[in-house]
């Protein structure tokens, strides 16, 4: 229980499914390398040629993981689904990847979660007193004891009956021998997008995995939707009780990629009217914007085009050293930021410079990137965040530490400029988030800055001391 209790929320995922190609795998394949950017630790496919199941994970990028060739002459068949785990430190175990693949008394089953339950310790704690034997310390495998525990003969009634005992975010796919299901839970939180190729039905996190494969984007999987692809047809039911939608604010800020598709809205577009927006609520005397690379790059793009301030590329980003990095003390994490970027001193010399990052969690990058654009000789350094202090932890699959951690968890704003350096911090307001959202004010979840929890987790007063609101 120790190892269980120790185990972060940390399922911020990539999820694939792929129905009815006959080259099911490597299309998951391709997927899962356009989905690189939602985890990094592990990747995996499992697929099945209507009588058997086949699968294949190991720790590490997508690519590395399938380098060898032959992997897709064993991973038969013309329906698969395929995940990308994240990455953190802690226990990272390759009997925690996914997909899971169990044996159900009517036949096996895969499953890829992207996604955190808040009650998985409650029902674990009853079902392994009730008999049932985890073999990973996810939560994804408290779906599958619950699901083999029902009753019903179907497929979609046994899950139904399962997911409306867990409470949380998920996204997931899962496969049968002939059967495809994408399930989104009733809040929405993290996204899932239904894609077509020819006669071939394809389900992933964001749309850029379409693209890659060549498939169009058809629809998203609702909010509490349970989508069953048998037979060529679509069948789709809905989880109880229906509530609002709470999608995750933080998918558009930094986690999705910017030529998706979620929520509704293409993510360069929102992600740019967040520049803009921060443009007028935080001006800044400046002669040039600088973003931080990739995640804030479209960004400061607005907040250049808004201000009028000339965009430079002034801090180049090594892309060889990913996300993958073990970073087991603060050290270490210093010493990411000197690996990962540098500055181009004929930019930032003698400039005074505004960074436009995309957010702010321990302070870490920035505390770090002023002094390099210092080192490279600039005369002043102003930073503006497209998004709103982070104050609370996301139970819902975001990797954010404790409120102690987060350097805007009990510091001021000028506390944090002063831990970062810089000159002058301006962070976007929430309503200025929300109305750089056509829909901004229906539906989000912005719980990591207000502490409104769609749904409070078990744990979490005796975790983090919070006194937060119930809101449902
Ligand atoms: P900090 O250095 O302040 O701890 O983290 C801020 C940086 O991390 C920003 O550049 C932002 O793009 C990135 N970031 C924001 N959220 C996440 C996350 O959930 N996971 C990871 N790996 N990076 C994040
Ligand atoms: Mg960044």
């Amino acid at each position: 229980m120790e190892e269980l209790l120790s185990e972060k929320p940390r399922e911020e995922c990539a999820v694939i499914g792929v129905y009815n190609h006959p080259e099911a795998a490597r299309v998951a394949y391709q997927g899962l390398f356009a989905l690189q950017h939602r985890g990094q630790e592990a990747s995996g496919i499992a697929s099945s040629n209507g009588k058997q199941l086949f699968r294949h994970v190991d720790m590490g990028l997508v690519a590395d993981v399938f380098s060898d060739a032959t992997i897709f002459d064993r991973l038969k068949g013309s329906l698969a689904i395929g995940h990308n785990r994240y990455s953190t430190t802690g226990s990272s175990m390759k009997v925690n990847a996914q997909p899971l693949v169990v044996n159900s008394k009517d036949g096996p089953w895969a499953i890829s979660h992207n996604g955190n339950f808040v009650n998985s310790h409650l029902l674990r704690t009853q079902l392994e007193a009730e008999g049932s034997l985890f073999q990973t310390t996810t939560d994804t495998e408290i779906v599958l004891h619950l699901a083999a525990r029902s009753r019903k003969t179907d497929i979609v009634s046994r899950l139904k009956e399962a997911l409306e005992k867990i409470q949380g975010a998920y996204s997931m796919v899962i496969a049968t021998r002939q059967k495809l299901v994408a399930v989104r839970d009733p809040h929405g939180f993290r996204p899932l997008c239904l894609g077509k190729r020819g006669d071939s039905y394809i389900v992933a996190s964001e749309t850029c995995a379409f693209d890659l494969v060549g498939a169009d984007f058809i629809r998203e999987i609702n909010p509490g939707e349970i989508l069953l692809i048998n037979e060529n047809q679509l069948y789709s039911t809905y989880l109880q009780p229906r509530v609002d939608r709470r999608a995750c604010i933080f998918e558009f800020i930094y986690f999705s990629r910017p030529d998706s598709f979620i929520f509704g809205h293409a993510v360069d577009k929102i992600r740019r009217k967040f520049g803009k927006v921060l443009a007028l609520e935080q001006p800044a005397e400046a002669d040039i914007v600088v973003s931080v690379p990739d995640s804030s790059n479209t960004a400061a793009l607005g907040y250049s085009h808004t201000s009028g301030i000339k965009f430079e590329i002034g801090l180049i980003r090594n892309h060889y050293i990913g996300r993958t990095f073990i970073l087991p003390d603060q050290t270490m994490r210093d010493l990411k930021t000197l690996f990962k970027f540098n500055p181009v001193q004929g930019v930032i010399e003698n400039r005074r410079i505004v960074i436009v990052d995309d957010s702010i969690v321990r302070g870490t990058t920035l505390r770090q990137l002023t002094k390099m654009f210092r080192r490279a000789g600039a005369r002043e350094v102003h930073v503006r965040v497209s998004s709103p202090p982070i104050r609370y932890p996301c139970y819902y699959g975001m990797d954010f530490p404790t409120p102690e951690e987060l350097v805007a968890g009990k510091q001021s704003i000028d506390e944090v400029r002063n831990y970062i350096q810089a000159d002058s911090l301006g962070y976007l307001s929430l309503e200025g988030l929300l109305s750089a959202i056509p829909d901004g004010n229906l539906g989000f979840c912005t719980a990591c800055f207000d502490g409104e929890y769609p749904i409070l987790p078990e744990n979490a007063i005796s975790k983090f001391h919070l006194e937060v609101p119930i809101v449902s």
